[in-house]
């Protein structure tokens, strides 16, 4: 097992966030050590904003034996696995189920824990069978006991989802790829700059995108944070942007917009409440 004080800025896909003793746990007695005090999880940073102060927990990152799978997808899958790469495995075998999950940079247990998905498809359709580590001892769970709803799963307190087994259909490599472009065609016009991908979750029957466009918001910057103009419901890092303006921008549609936030606040920001007044 590995410790170091790192910046949470360099394992998240916003390139925000501040430092934390990480704990790169390979193994189940790793596990075991490593949750004996508070901690927090970190798969793939995908779905964080970190506080510019970082967090005072323990961050654990799977890696070592919950991170591989078989090659021809027997067994279990390693949640520190990266669902892009299962996906492009998956459609060189043939294999359908993750189509849906076409263009989410998450490890397995992140995509587990946010039932992380799009309208073609989500994680919890593609589970067979989930491990969590809970109370310093790994349980077995069906999908029907995880609580999957849109964005939303409900594991046990403290649960480390270990591995999986997936839940795929024998197809043909041209049909799984015919699946991601369609989901690729939906894709488009989503920015390239540093982000966590949609910052607010979908209210039910509207798009929060397109409230923030409708709102004029799009272009609204707090420093180098801002709201993408090729997506309302992508807030970006132009490069060097805080957590403070990052969260200072979110407090801003929220004056305007009642949207529920989807990605995940660690530790305490502290905003500039200037920025935020309108
Ligand atoms: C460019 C871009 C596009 C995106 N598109 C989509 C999309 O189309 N659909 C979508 O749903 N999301 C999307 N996202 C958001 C993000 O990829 C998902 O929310 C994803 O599920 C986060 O997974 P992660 O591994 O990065 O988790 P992290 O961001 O590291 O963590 C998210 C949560 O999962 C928990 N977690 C992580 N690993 C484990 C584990 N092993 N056990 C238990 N809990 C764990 C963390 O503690 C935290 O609560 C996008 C993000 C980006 C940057």
């Amino acid at each position: 097992m590995k410790i170091q004080r790192l910046d949470l800025s360099r394992l998240t896909t916003i390139g925000v966030g501040g430092e934390a003793e990480v704990w790169i746990v390979e193994t189940l007695s790793d596990l075991q050590h490593a949750t004996e005090a508070p901690y927090r999880v970190l798969g793939n940073g995908s779905n964080l904003l970190v506080a510019d102060s970082g967090v005072n927990e323990r961050v654990i990152r799977l890696g070592g034996e919950f991170a591989g799978w078989n090659p021809d997808f027997s067994g279990w899958v390693g949640a520190a696995a990266l669902v892009p790469s299962l996906l492009q495995a998956s459609a060189r075998l043939g294999l359908s189920g993750l189509e849906g999950l076409h263009g989410v940079p998450a490890q397995v247990g992140g995509a587990v824990k946010m039932n992380a998905g799009t309208r073609f498809g989500e994680m919890a359709d593609a589970l067979e069978q989930v491990e969590i580590f809970h109370d310093g001892a790994l349980r077995l769970y069906q999908p029907s006991e995880l609580g999957f709803r849109y964005r939303h799963s409900a594991l046990p307190r403290g649960g480390i989802v270990t591995r999986v087994k997936l839940k795929l259909q024998s197809s043909s490599e041209e049909g799984v790829r015919a699946k991601i472009a369609l989901v690729d065609a939906a894709r488009k016009g989503q920015p390239k700059k540093k982000s966590a991908g949609c910052a607010f979750k979908n209210p039910p029957g509207d798009s929060a995108g397109r409230l923030i466009d409708v709102n004029g918001l799009k272009g609204t910057a707090v420093g180098k944070a801002m709201i993408s103009l090729e997506h309302g419901n992508f807030l970006v890092n132009l490069g060097g942007a805080t957590a403070a303006e990052m969260y200072a921008l979110i407090r801003k549609v929220q004056a305007v917009l009642p949207l529920e936030l989807e990605w995940e606040i660690w530790g305490e920001i502290v905003p500039d409440e200037m920025e935020v007044s309108l």
